[in-house]
């Protein structure tokens, strides 16, 4: 049998006529579990991995998997035994860090909304860092943190006003964004942070984006960080560590993004050129570990021809895959099984009530109803941003290592989707 390499995912190819993951046939993980499935390969998620580790190799870094991207315990799980700790955005996602067996003093919390009561939780198990985001929240901080008796490791997310090229609203490192603090207020900030008792000034971070395909916002970011970093210290705070956050784009649709090695040498470059090569640093990515290495597979219900378009309608919806409604983003869609003959061009639609329910327009496909459609590069943003909209159970999903497949989490059922309500 011949195998064919899908660009961008080197866990993912055609055997023969059958598209596969790892050791496994996709068909085979239709038929077992159901559609709408998302399959992950844990292979792909290591290799990922190991790019970055690849670009650091000497130096002192810390890679937290920014888990909003992909949070399912098993996943979670994977990274916790690679040594990695994780970046959260709330409680909750504190509380699957410690079911998948993630360490404390590993986590990073960002978010510029975390409340008295999610500050007290990740206090009292001694979190490695919180990265502020505002100046309200430096004080309350300290507040809680003086009420438990503690000093909470603080870092402040400083906003270097640099244009990561990327989506509107998944550009974060823009005046005009609400995160981080203004680079031109940052000393002054951490200035009043030194100076408070509940907390102790451990470090820096930024985070500019994300899908970033290209070195140069990073470099510019670097610069305008490091430059407040010698302004802090020279004000007499030390700053322990450096985090620059996560973003590095993948290839949806033909993308580019330099590949994490090679980025991370030439960050390392200029760190060393500006005399902070040997200094502790964090890194925070989400997409780029995860996002390659998952499909979304689901069924074709029907086909519509129509005058204008074609629809061909699945069973997975926005509320699986919000990417498309979100961000207009692109997926690449494929047959898991490949048709002989003519492809006709088609829209890739869900069943929910929205005209904005789209997973792909203008996609030459040959496909008849039944049949099995693999939408690639959903391992990042999709599941964890899935909803029960239209009362849709969540969908299943599985990790494959070599040739086992695990089920990693169970499909929802209608009455897991109104559990906990009560009629009156
Ligand atoms: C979302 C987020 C990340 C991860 O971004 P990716 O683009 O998935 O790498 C890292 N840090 C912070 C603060 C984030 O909000």
């Amino acid at each position: 049998m011949t195998a064919t390499n899908l660009p961008g995912q080197p866990h993912i190819a055609y055997q023969g006529n059958t598209l596969c993951m790892e050791g496994v046939a996709l068909p085979d993980v239709a038929a077992q579990f159901g559609t709408p499935v998302f399959a992950y390969s844990k292979a792909s998620m290591l290799s990922a991995l190991a790019a970055y580790q690849r670009g650091f190799a000497g130096r002192k870094v810390q890679i937290c998997y920014a888990m909003k991207a992909n949070a399912n315990l098993a996943v979670l799980q994977i990274f916790a035994k690679a040594g990695c700790g994780f970046d959260i955005v709330s409680a909750g996602e504190l509380a699957r860090v410690l079911a998948a067996g993630g360490q404390p003093e590993k986590i990073i919390f960002s978010g510029v909304g975390k409340t008295r009561a999610e500050m007290k939780q990740a206090l009292e198990l001694g979190i490695g860092c919180f990265n502020v985001e505002s100046e309200a929240e430096l004080e309350v901080l300290n507040d809680v943190a003086v009420s438990l008796q503690k000093k909470a490791p603080v870092s402040l997310r400083v906003n270097p006003n640099v244009d990561p090229k990327t989506h509107p609203y998944i550009s974060t490192g823009l005046k005009g964004n609400k995160f981080g603090v203004a680079h031109e207020r940052a000393l002054q900030i951490y200035q009043r942070a030194a100076a408070l008792p509940g907390l102790a000034v451990v470090g820096i971070d930024c985070h500019i984006g994300s899908q970033i395909t290209e070195a140069t916002p990073y470099l510019d970011a670097m610069d305008r960080v490091l430059d407040l970093v010698t302004d802090i210290e020279a004000a007499g705070i030390p700053i322990h560590h450096i985090d620059f956050g996560g973003g590095l784009g993948i290839n949806y649709n033909g993308d580019t993004p330099p590949a994490a090695d090679q980025l991370w040498q030439q960050l390392f470059a200029k760190l060393d050129a500006r005399g902070f090569g040997d200094r502790q640093f964090m890194i925070e990515p989400g997409r780029s570990l995860v996002g390659n290495a998952g499909v979304c597979l689901s069924e074709v219900v029907f086909m519509k021809p129509g005058e204008q378009k074609n629809f061909c309608i699945i069973d997975a919806a926005m509320n699986d895959l919000p990417r498309p409604a979100m961000y207009q983003a692109f997926h690449q869609i494929l047959p898991v099984t490949p048709r002989e003959g003519q492809s006709t061009v088609v829209d890739v639609v869900g069943p929910v009530c929205e005209s904005g329910d789209w997973i792909g327009r203008d996609r030459e496909l040959n496909v008849q109803a039944g049949d099995t459609l693999a939408v690639l590069s959903a391992g990042a943003y999709c599941m964890s941003m899935s909803s029960n909209y239209n009362t849709r159970g969540r969908a299943a999903e599985v990790l494959i290592d070599g040739t086992h497949v695990h089920l990693i989490r169970e499909r929802e059922t209608a009455a897991d989707t109104f559990k906990g309500e009560h009629l009156v």
